[in-house]
C-alpha cells in the first residue's frame, strides 16, 4: 500500500483534487484533473519573507539592488515582488487577527 493523500478542491486552476504522494522522491503534489502542480516555496524564500517581516526597509533593499545594474527590473522580478508583497500582507493580517 502506497502512502497517498488526496486534497479535494485544492487545485488553484480547476478546483479539482490534488494528489500528494507524501514522498520526497516523487513529484510535487499534482491535480488529478488538469495536471496542475502545486509549487512548493523553497525554504530560503520563506526565510527571506520572514526576515522582511521584522523590518520596514523593502524600498531600501530595492534601491541597493538597482545600484550597479542600471537595468530596469525584469518582469519576472516584478511578479516576484508582487507575490512577496501579498505574502507579507497576509502575514500582517494574521498577526492583526491574533492581537
Ligand atoms: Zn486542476
Amino acid at each position: 500500500m502506497t502512502q497517498e493523500l488526496i486534497e479535494l478542491d485544492a487545485c488553484q486552476r480547476c478546483g479539482g483534487a490534488i494528489l500528494d504522494y507524501l514522498s520526497p522522491i516523487t513529484d510535487s503534489p499534482m491535480c488529478i484533473t488538469c495536471g496542475w502542480r502545486r509549487v512548493i516555496v523553497p525554504a530560503d524564500v520563506l526565510a527571506e519573507v520572514e526576515a522582511h517581516l521584522g523590518k520596514n526597509f523593502m524600498e531600501d533593499r530595492y534601491t541597493h539592488k538597482q545600484i550597479g545594474t542600471g537595468k530596469p527590473p525584469l518582469s519576472g522580478w516584478e511578479r516576484e515582488k508582487r507575490r512577496r508583497e501579498r505574502v507579507r500582507r497576509e502575514k500582517e493580517d494574521q498577526q492583526l487577527a491574533v492581537s
